[in-house]
């Protein structure tokens, strides 16, 4: 039996049991596909945009040097200051330009090789997870498509065919269409869609009769990409395409030329598929010994690129929280604290999703929203506002705690001998950084050495605090003054450790 099996060998699901390795968890991963790589999955279908709060995670996991090569993107020199972002992408197919971010107001950042998103696929993410969890000891069984789940109170099991995999927890990372969510009867509810949309690699005899990019047309909205013949089409139909019938040239065409009010002509089509922009997400992610993350826990549309980023979000929240309940170390209640810190995030993002797609109607009253935004897009206020809301730079847990830091994503702290501080998280501990001089918390950080890693000496920048713990997943869950308070320092290593 092992300690936690996971139906879902993508992004998420590798995540995962890359943390429960780390941790010394025995892992089994099914995966419905016997092939990991697909068109799908690679450039330029698979493209992927990953946010600055995605990188930095896999950042200090110590993996981003291998995604960087998988995805064919050159290093970034760490600059002596923050660096403002190259790219801040798009509300309801308005783009944003990067120089509007005013970087004054996001403080305590620090310079950091992981200040960014980049482009990638979901072939780069899922090869480069993979090969940390198998390297961690996890085994990934491809070609099982999981049928059934049971549970009861000491043990869940999986079963595919007739093959049954016992565990004491399971996390469904099965996608969108989650057998796992079904099967263990989550409750999953939202709004359903406005419209279907269409994304096809296609050869177009007339390219140039379509604008480049996004272009918002009073039918709807198409998108091409750099790749050509790569396009996306969104027509506001209610959603009402039978998507199970087999997707035919003649009908991308018409709806290509509705909605572009060109008439354009596609020649071959090499790849396409539909979407829409159902929004639903479960009540909760877990049931007794079943736990839901990624697409499998809510679903959108993929407009303004947030689901790789939010179901990582999740995979780094549940890793280390499970391990410690695995390891029979968790605090009481650490478990819900997933549903509890999660469920909103999903939430946000949802109604994200539900406002682009509120402002891209082709309706007098969204074109006269769309107007409104653009002016407001146009200015500082506006573009740092989406790129807050998109980069994970707004995301803030409610841990309480007095300091605006406490339940952000840790600045790249680093030591004076250049140590950064997610070097120091890569042994599933929580991390005490202690800036003092004479190493204050030094005695009272020994006594949780198991769980937590200690380290000390000045900072190269330590933003005015004396010292901070860190959960696993680089979540600051305290930080101290200049003399820091040794009491609340153990209060807050008993609630998470
Ligand atoms: C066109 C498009 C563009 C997108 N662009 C972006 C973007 O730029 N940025 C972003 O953040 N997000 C983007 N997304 C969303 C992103 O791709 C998904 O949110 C992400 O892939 C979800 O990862 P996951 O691991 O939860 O699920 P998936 O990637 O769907 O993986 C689920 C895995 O489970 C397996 N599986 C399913 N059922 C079973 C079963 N019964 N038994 C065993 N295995 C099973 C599947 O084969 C699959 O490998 C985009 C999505 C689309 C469609």
């Amino acid at each position: 039996m092992h300690d936690v099996v996971i139906v879902g060998a993508g992004p998420v699901g590798l995540f995962v049991a890359g943390e429960l390795g780390l941790a010394g968890c025995s892992v089994l991963v099914l995966e419905r596909e016997p092939e990991p790589h697909t068109p799908w999955r690679s450039f330029p279908l698979g493209m992927r945009g990953l946010s600055g709060g995605s990188v930095e995670a896999l950042y200090r996991c110590g993996m981003l040097p291998a995604l960087l090569t998988a995805s064919g993107v050159p290093e970034t020199p760490v600059s002596d200051k923050p660096a403002p972002p190259r790219t801040v992408g798009h509300f309801a197919g308005m783009m944003l330009d990067p120089a509007d971010v005013d970087l004054a107001r996001l403080p305590y950042r620090l310079p950091s090789p992981a200040s960014d998103g980049i482009m990638t696929s979901l072939e780069a993410v899922e090869t480069v997870l993979a090969e940390r969890a198998e390297k961690l000891g996890v085994e990934i069984r491809r070609g099982v498509a999981v049928t059934a789940v049971t549970q009861d109170g000491e043990t869940v099991a999986a079963r595919a065919g007739e093959q049954v995999y016992p565990a004491c927890w399971l996390v469904g990372c099965d996608g969108g269409r989650s057998a796992v969510r079904r099967l263990t009867g989550f409750d999953f509810a939202g709004t359903e869609p406005q419209f279907t949309g269409y994304l096809a690699l296609a050869t177009l005899s007339d390219p140039e009769k379509l604008r480049r990019g996004f272009a918002l047309t009073p039918a709807g909205m198409y998108v091409t990409m750099s790749e050509p013949g790569h396009f996306g089409v969104m027509d506001f139909d209610g959603g009402a395409y039978d998507r199970s019938r087999p997707l035919t040239r003649e009908h991308l065409q018409s709806v290509l030329r509705r909605v572009s009010g060109t008439d354009v002509s596609l020649g071959d089509v090499h790849l396409a598929s539909t979407f829409t922009d159902r929004a639903m997400q479960t009540t909760t992610y877990r049931r007794g010994r079943v736990l839901l993350a990624g697409d499998a826990a809510h679903i959108h549309s993929p407009l303004g690129g947030q689901g790789l980023n939010l179901g990582l979000g999740d995979a780094v929240n549940l890793g280390w929280k499970l391990a410690a309940t695995v390891r029979g170390h968790a605090p009481e209640g650490l478990l819900d604290t997933y549903t509890a810190e999660r469920h909103p995030i999903g939430a946000r993002v949802l109604d994200w999703s539900r406002a682009q797609v509120a402002t891209m109607r082709p309706d007098p009253h969204s074109r006269a929203v769309q107007a409104v935004v653009r002016d407001l897009l146009e200015t500082h206020d506006g573009t740092t506002y989406v790129f807050e809301r998109t980069s994970g730079t707004s995301l803030r847990y409610e841990l309480g705690g007095e300091h605006p830091l406490v339940g952000r994503n840790a600045p790249d702290f680093r030591l004076a001998d250049s140590t950064p501080l997610g070097e120091l998280l890569r042994d599933c501990r929580g991390v005490a950084l202690d800036f003092t001089a004479e190493g204050h918390l030094r005695e009272a950080a020994s006594h949780h050495a198991d769980r937590i890693r200690y380290a000390t000496g000045p900072a190269l920048d330590d933003l005015g605090l004396g010292a901070v713990l860190v959960r696993p997943d680089g979540i600051i869950a305290w930080a101290g003054a200049r003399t820091p308070d040794r009491g609340a320092f153990d209060r807050a290593v008993s609630r998470w450790f």
